[in-house]
């Protein structure tokens, strides 16, 4: 087995202690990529970084997913820069393909409109599958069913720092069904009309999914807003834009595979909005867990350096910046976390602050 490194705290003072036990028990979770196979190179840059920062001391599984087939390079390239074993699935064109019910003469007529108004990927029909696929269908995917945790990575992402921990020991001791990295506004042209059809079913729930008292929904809804942001939150009713983005999610698979989530994403699915509009997975996924989970169970990951194109978080904590080897300017105006874009701050005060869990070895 390998040996690993960990921080813990004795009086008070972090400490370096080395877990000289012979073998590590990994937890039953896998590192999981949705990629394309002409992403190859972005693919092993983002496969280097992690396994240098954390897999390499543990060994996780590779899980690939694509909705075409790999191709033999793409497979024997990712499978030799993984250390532990990879796994390379075909989705069924049944969770991928774009459902019978969509209206064709609606949704040809609304891709023309969002593709004059310079929205990301407002024109394009394929990004719409994957924002669907990774909103509903992919923690079905029969490879998943042997896992409990999932770690999504995307091509040509950057890891900055050597992780501290094991983010899915983290995960389960801690009782977390979702954890992020890099929270910010969504573009609301994306979702013009999502808010109301969450209003729609937060009625119809009538609370038997969702729990106000203890869930997160403060973070989400626009309550007391400062500052100069005001009219991004006023213009689409109650829903403030804010979002985990999803490129970095460390989530339970257990927790979207339940009737709770099911439900949720099944009402939404049927409005059609991953097609007349533009839903990304990253709002979707937010809002579930902002009003169906509490808020103990979501976790800001915030020793974890991450860049994904066009932003990134650095650890602004001096010691962990060293001790962790990070190579990131934590006082860049790029650092999302100081921006205003950043809904950090928000979560700071309307999400959970109990992290001091993480550091205790076991
Ligand atoms: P962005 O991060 O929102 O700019 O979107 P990306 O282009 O990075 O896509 C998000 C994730 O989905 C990445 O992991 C992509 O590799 C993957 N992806 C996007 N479109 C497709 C597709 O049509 N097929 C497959 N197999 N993967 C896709
Ligand atoms: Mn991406």
């Amino acid at each position: 087995g390998s040996k690993l490194s960990s921080y813990t705290f004795k009086d008070n003072v972090l400490q370096e202690d080395i877990n000289t036990s012979d073998y590590y028990i990994r937890e039953n979770a896998t590192l999981l990529m949705l990629v394309r196979n002409w992403e190859l190179a972005g693919a092993l840059h983002s496969m280097r970084s992690l396994e240098d920062r954390f897999n390499r001391n543990y060994h996780y599984d590779w899980v690939f997913m694509n909705d075409v087939p790999f191709t033999d390079e793409f497979i024997e390239a990712t499978s030799a820069m993984a250390s532990g074993n990879a796994y390379h699935v075909l989705i069924p064109s049944s969770d991928w393909d774009t459902p019978e019910w969509i209206d064709k003469d609606l949704y040809e007529k609304r891709l023309e409109v969002m593709n004059q108004t310079n929205v990301l990927y407002g024109g394009s029909k394929s990004y719409r599958n994957m924002c669907r696929f990774n909103s509903g269908f992919f923690f079905r995917q029969e490879i998943l069913s042997n896992y409990d945790y999932y770690f999504r990575v995307e091509p040509e992402v950057e890891y900055f720092c050597d992780f501290p921990y094991d983010p899915f020991k983290v995960m389960r001791e801690g009782g977390k069904n979702n954890g992020f990295v890099i929270t910010l506004r969504e573009y609301e042209e994306t979702i013009p009309s999502l808010w109301e059809f969450v209003e729609e079913y937060i009625d119809i729930d009538d609370g038997r999914d969702i729990h106000m008292d203890s869930n997160s929904h403060k973070f989400i809804t626009d309550d007391d807003i400062v500052g100069n942001n005001k009219a991004i939150y006023v213009s689409n009713n109650a829903y403030n834009m804010c979002h985990f983005w999803t490129n970095f999610e460390i989530g339970d698979l257990n927790f979207f595979r339940s009737d709770e989530y099911i439900r949720f994403f099944e009402f939404l699915d049927s409005k059609g909005g991953f097609y007349y509009e533009r839903w990304g997975d990253a709002p979707i996924h937010s809002i579930a867990a902002s009003l169906l989970l509490d808020k103990d169970e979501v976790v800001h990951f915030d020793e974890l350096g991450y860049k994904h194109d066009p932003y990134y978080t650095c650890p602004s904590a001096y010691y962990m910046f060293l001790k962790q080897r990070c190579q990131c300017n934590a006082s860049s105006e790029t650092n999302l976390d100081l921006h205003t874009l950043s809904c950090l701050r928000r979560w700071w005060k309307h999400g959970s602050g109990k992290n001091f869990m993480r550091f205790t070895t076991s």
